[in-house]
Formats: C-alpha cells, structure tokens, sequence
C-alpha cells in the first residue's frame, strides 16, 4: 500500500454517482482545493482499494439497514484499524449511529444534514479523532503489556523461572477452592536437596545456580501437566498435585520427585547427584494454604530426621512431637539466660603421667521441671541453634574451673569441650572460638574439642577444613563415642585427631565379650599406627579398666575413677589416682563421689 500525495485523500465508496459528486465538491469548496477525493461503488472495491492504496479517510455510503451490512462495517474496522471512516446515510436513526460509533467508526453524517463546512469539519475530526483513539490504543497496550511482564515477574522465581512462593500460595488457594467442590485431595510435597550447601561451598555458588536451574527444568518437564512445582526458598522447592482420590496418591508423586532429583547431573564437567527428604501434607486433612506449607515442612524435618525414609506425611502426632520439641527449645533458651545450665567436669586418667584433663559435661536443673537429662536436652541444642551458646558457655565455664584450679595449686592441662558437627558448617565457626579462647586468656593447648563420630561424619568436610584451622593453632581433636557410627578408617586418615574415643558399647565388659576385645584391641593399634591416642570411656569396672591397660589404652575416663562432678565437688573431694593406685583400685570414697 502506498500513499504518494501531500493532498489529503479521501476514498468515497457510494452506490449514487450524484452523491458522490456533491460530496466530492463539498470537500473541495471548504479545502480550497488541497483535498483529493477518489471514488468506488461498492463494498467489495472498498476493500480492494484500500488493500492497494493508503487514504487519510473512508467516507462509506450505507443504507444501514440490514445486520449484514454492519457486519460488514466491523469487517472493515477490523481489516484497516488506523483508517478513519465517516458513514454517509440517507437515515437519521440515533439507534443506528451509536451502533455505528461502536463498531469503530469515527462519525456518520446525514446525506439530508450535509453541507461543504459541515462534512469538512466532520472529516477533519475523523481523521484527529482516529490519530488520538490509536495513539490511546497503543499507550493502552504498551501498559498493559508492562502490566502482564510486572505481574508475571512478581510471580516468577527470576533464577528457575519457576512459580514463587506468592504465586503458589495463590494457585494452592485456587486447588483447594476445587477440591473441596469436587471432594477430592491436594497434596503438598516440600523439600530442600540434601547436599546442596555441599555443592555451593565448594564448587561456587555459579555451579549451584547451575544445579537449581537444571532440577527445576527436570521438575517441570517429568511431573503432571496439572501439577505446579515452585522455588520459594534457596534450594527449596514444593510440590502441588492436585485432583488426588487419596491422600496417599500423594506419596507417588513424592517417589517421582526422588528420582528426577537422584539422576545423575553434569555440570561443568563435575557430576552431581542430589536427593531430597520431602514432607508431605494434604487437603482436606489441613485445611489452608499456610497450614499446608508449614506442615509439610514439618514433616521435612521428619523425614530429614528418619534414615530409612526419604519422604513423611504430616500427622497430628508429628506436630505435637514438634511442640513439645518447641517449647523445650524455648525453655532451654531462657534456662541459657537465667542461669539454669551449669557445667559439670569428668576426669580423663592418664595412663603414661598425672596428667590433669577433664571432660566437660553440661547439667540442666530447671526452675519448674527440676534437673532435665542431657539426653533430652542436647539434642534440642543440636537441631536448634542453640549450639554455640551452649558451647561458649562452657568455655567460660572452663576458664573459671581452670583459674580456680590454679587457685588451688592445681592445673587443669585440658578441658575437652563438646562441640556439634553443625556448628561447623558455619565457616567462621572455628575462627571464632579462637578468639574466644584469645580473650579468656586460655593457651589453644588447653582445649580439646570432642566431636561424635556420627556428628564428624555428617558434616564431614565442614568439619576437615575447619579442625584443620584449629588443629594448626594447638587445639586438639577428639573424636567422640567410636563405634557407634560408621567406624570408618578412611576418615580416620582424612582427619585431624588426636584423641580416638572408644564408647562404652565397645568397652562394657570387654574383658568378658569376645568381640569387643578384639575389635578394641585392633582399633587401639591401628589408632597408635596413625599416631592417635586413645581413650576408653564409660570405665565402670576395674576389670574393663585392666583389660584396656593392658592392651595399651592411653587414657581413661568413667565412674570407676570418677563421675561428672561439680566444680566444688571435684575440687574439695576428689584427688587423681595414680595409675599404680588403679592398678590395684577397689572403689575408693573419692570415686564414690555423687554423680551430678
Ligand atoms: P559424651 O561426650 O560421650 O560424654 C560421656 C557421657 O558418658 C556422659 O553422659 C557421661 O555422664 C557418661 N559417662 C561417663 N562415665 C560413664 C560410665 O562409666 N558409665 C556410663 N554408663 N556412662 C558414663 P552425659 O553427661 O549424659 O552426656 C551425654 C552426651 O551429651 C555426651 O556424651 C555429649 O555428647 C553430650 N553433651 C553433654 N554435655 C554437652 C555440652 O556441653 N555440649 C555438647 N555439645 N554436648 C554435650
Ligand atoms: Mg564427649
Ligand atoms: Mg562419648
């Protein structure tokens, strides 16, 4: 289409030629002949013309009586929306004219009504109005369009580009809304990849990224059109399924979450593979978005707690062994503050010299609940974070334990401090007791940092770099309750330990198990090959205690040579054996002292 001229042109499509002619005249009287007008006789050349040349506007003849011809109109609008369109009718019908309007043409005149000023003026505001209705029009969609780009980015997850946290509040919402009309389940599946700090820490946050983006396509590509998965955290993610019959239909999905997360993941040359402890909830058993989510995070936790579970459901139960467990984080947190925890110290006998070393051990006596076990206690500090309050409490406990032994004539060489293997998942962690230990004024020597096997190995290579760190800096590493993990001698040589503590289940009795013979007696030679001492704990009889001797045990610890005491207690009452007292020990009243 082109539209050569400066003049405006004008396209009149009108069956009377005589119309035509006074239009035509009209339009050249009032423009002092600056206007154009050309001229075709019916609708099909309309189109034909319009579809090989431009015009700066349409005058249209019509009849207007017949459905027809307005269907025709809105054609015409439709084909040519920049071109403005005047009708020119032998009727005066108001009813007609609106519906005219309303198709999208700029205005109508009455062949009857028409005058050169009067269809001049008319033209002229057709064509304005037509340039101020587009420019309207495409401001109108320029803001929509930014709205819909706006509204798309507020629900996308910008990384994954999957749905985010509102978004899929907002749909959950919407599944629910349906199930309940159609009495069926929605299920929610949450979880976070296991491993996936692992990867971030080491293989940079870039890799990690990687690893989010691919599982997500994954996600998305394997799971059921109907169902929507979403990023709402990090590395979490949750799963809606919707139109379930049973609840448990729920659990297939969670399989199949499983296994699009378990296939191997190839990523800059590194392959990854990941999984997941996924929490379950569903509708009707929860009945709102939000109890949904947070009950299927629960349930996370459930099945990140379980070792032979990769998925759990909710249950009522679960959340009242979550309250409980609550509260107890709660009351532990003030019993921190209000002074409620005190330390109480182990003896460590030395076999080779007098050796003064201690283990220190924390008591909780609450105000209202009298004195809690640690059983029941310490594992709240480890899941919660708890952690390193407890442990700088304890260390400050030392310090004073330590210069009060000084006061006394005594010293206290070392103070074996427990610490949970999550704490050092936090990189500064061991930067930071260093300098706890700095400002108490305590050689790095002096502590003894005990981590269960268990713990060492959960958080194994938190734990490597930083033991290393403290290691460098004289502070000794034991690696607590052996043998009740994995008991793995590769890690033994991947890390830096000093001390090897054979627990209790292999040393009870050891004189009279054959098995716990043997196998102590192979862990202390393999320790010493690796240059490590060991230490036998929860020595009760003088039989165990001879046993280890003889198999060249280096240090000893339990109630035969005394219990976890009060500082007082172990000050005033208790004295170190020596080891030739041992040797011939029947319990003597300082190692009766009361256990606390
Ligand atoms: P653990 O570090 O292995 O401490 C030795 C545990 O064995 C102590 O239990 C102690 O009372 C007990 N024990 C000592 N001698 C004997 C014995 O001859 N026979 C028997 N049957 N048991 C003996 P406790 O005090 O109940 O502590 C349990 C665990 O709680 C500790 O095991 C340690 O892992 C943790 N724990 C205790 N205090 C703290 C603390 O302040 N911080 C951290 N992170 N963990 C702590
Ligand atoms: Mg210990
Ligand atoms: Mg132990």
């Amino acid at each position: 289409m082109t539209k050569m001229e400066s003049k405006t042109t004008y396209l009149v499509a009108e069956k009377d030629l005589l119309d035509v002619k006074i239009v035509t005249q009209m339009l050249h009287t009032d423009n002092h002949g600056d206007v154009r007008v050309e001229h075709v006789s019916n609708f099909g050349e309309v189109i034909d013309q319009l579809g090989r040349k431009t015009y700066d506007a349409l005058i249209l003849g019509l009849d207007l009586e017949s459905h027809e011809e307005l269907a025709q109109l809105h054609d015409l609008t439709l084909r040519f929306p920049t071109l403005p369109i005047v009708i020119l009718t032998d009727k005066e019908d108001q009813d007609i004219a609106f519906k005219c309007l309303h198709i999208g043409v700029q205005d109508y005149v009455s062949k009857n009504q028409m005058n050169s000023e009067l269809i001049t003026r008319i033209m002229r505001y057709a064509i304005e109005r037509k340039q101020i209705d587009l420019q309207l029009k495409n401001a109108l969609e320029e803001a929509d369009k930014k709205n819909k780009q706006l509204t798309l980015l507020a629900r996308t997850d910008t990384l994954t580009k999957l749905p985010n946290r509102a978004y899929f509040f907002e749909v959950t919402q919407h599944a629910i809304a349906s199930a309940k009309r159609l009495k069926k389940s929605v299920g929610i599946l949450y979880f976070d990849l296991n491993g996936f700090k692992f990867i971030n820490d080491n293989f940079g946050h870039s890799v990690g990224d990687q690893v989010l983006v691919e599982l997500s396509r994954r996600l998305k590509e394997h799971l059921r059109t109907g169902d929507t998965v979403a990023r709402v955290g990090g590395d979490e993610f949750v799963v809606l399924t919707t139109m379930l019959e049973e609840p448990v239909q729920a659990y297939s999905v969670a399989k199949k979450v499983n296994q699009i997360l378990c296939e191997p993941l190839l990523i800059d040359d590194n392959e990854f593979s990941m999984s997941a402890s996924i929490g379950i909830a569903t509708y009707p058993e929860v009945g709102s978005v939000d109890k949904l989510v947070q009950c299927a995070d629960m349930a996370m936790y459930e099945a990140k707690a379980s070792k032979q579970h990769f998925a759990c459901f909710y249950t009522k139960q679960l959340e009242e062994k979550y309250n409980t467990q609550r509260q107890m984080e709660s009351a532990l947190e003030s019993a921190i503050q209000a002074g409620e925890l005190h330390a109480t110290y182990q003896p460590i006998i030395t076999a080779a010299d007098d050796t003064f070393h201690v283990e220190a051990l924390c008591r909780w006596s609450s105000g209202n609940l009298g004195l809690i076990a640690p059983n029941k206690f310490i594992p709240i500090a480890e899941a919660s974070k708890l952690g390193d309050h407890l442990g700088s409490f304890m260390l400050r406990e030392g310090a004073k334990f330590k210069a009060r032994c000084e006061a006394r004539g005594m010293t206290l060489d070392k103070l074996a401090l427990n610490i949970f293997g999550r704490q050092f998942t936090d990189k500064r962690f061991a930067q930071r007791l260093l300098t706890e230990l700095e400002e108490l004024e305590l050689p790095a020597e002096f502590l003894c940092v005990e981590i269960t096997e268990r713990q060492m190995i959960e958080n194994l290579t938190a734990c490597q770099t930083q033991l290393k760190l403290l290691k460098n800096h004289g502070v000794t590493v034991a690696l607590d309750d052996f043998g009740t993990g994995f008991s793995s001698v590769t890690h033994l040589k991947s890390l830096p330990i000093d001390f090897l503590k054979l627990d209790r289940s292999l040393t009870a009795f050891i004189d009279t198990t054959e098995d716990n013979h043997a196998l102590c007696d192979g862990i202390i030679h393999m320790a010493h090959r690796l240059k490590m001492e060991v230490v036998g704990e929860g020595i009760e009889r003088q039989e165990e205690f001879d046993t280890l001797l003889s198999m060249g045990c280096d240090k000893f610890q339990g109630h035969l040579f005394g219990f976890p005491m009060s500082e007082t207690d172990l000050l005033d009452h208790w004295q170190s054996p020596h080891i030739d007292q041992i040797k011939q020990l029947t319990p003597s009243p300082q190692t009766n002292l009361r256990s606390v």
